[in-house]
């Protein structure tokens, strides 16, 4: 799944049988007020069988999480793209993690592609973290 979820996004597609949906939102680049009711919407029509899976969950999907209760209300979230940055050029990158509370070490362990010095996680990136851990450990 990629770019925006708003109105115009038709995610009706996701309503069909299957036992397990596995969701890769590392492309979703932001979601509005109508795209968060139809995404509740789309989820609360899939057939109670399935598993859902967030994969790759990105900034605009994970902060939703971390504001609406029952925005993921079924979905396992499977990882978390979590936003970094190189500690010596500071390109921003995106690193996923499947354990948030790993996060930092997962994205010390990661280089960047550009000068292939260490990652790191700003006060910004850190905050985010905490946020969206604090909502996945109220579920
Ligand atoms: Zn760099």
């Amino acid at each position: 799944m990629s770019g925006a979820i708003d109105g115009q996004a038709h995610l009706g597609a996701l309503i069909e049988p299957a036992r397990v949906l596995r969701i890769d939102l590392a492309g979703v680049t932001r979601i509005d007020s109508l795209g968060v009711r139809e995404w509740i919407r789309v989820s609360s029509a899939i057939p109670e069988t399935t598993e859902i899976v967030w994969v790759a969950t990105g900034v605009p999907m994970a902060t939703q999480l971390t504001m609406i209760s029952n925005f993921a209300d079924r979905a396992r979230i499977e990882s978390i793209h979590v936003p970094c940055r190189c500690t010596r050029c500071g390109l921003e990158h995106r690193t996923t993690c499947a354990d948030l509370g790993q996060a930092e070490l997962d994205v010390r362990r990661s280089t960047c592609n550009v000068c292939h010095a260490p990652l790191g996680l700003d006060d910004d990136d850190r905050a985010f973290v905490a946020s969206v851990l604090e909502a996945l450990e109220a579920r």
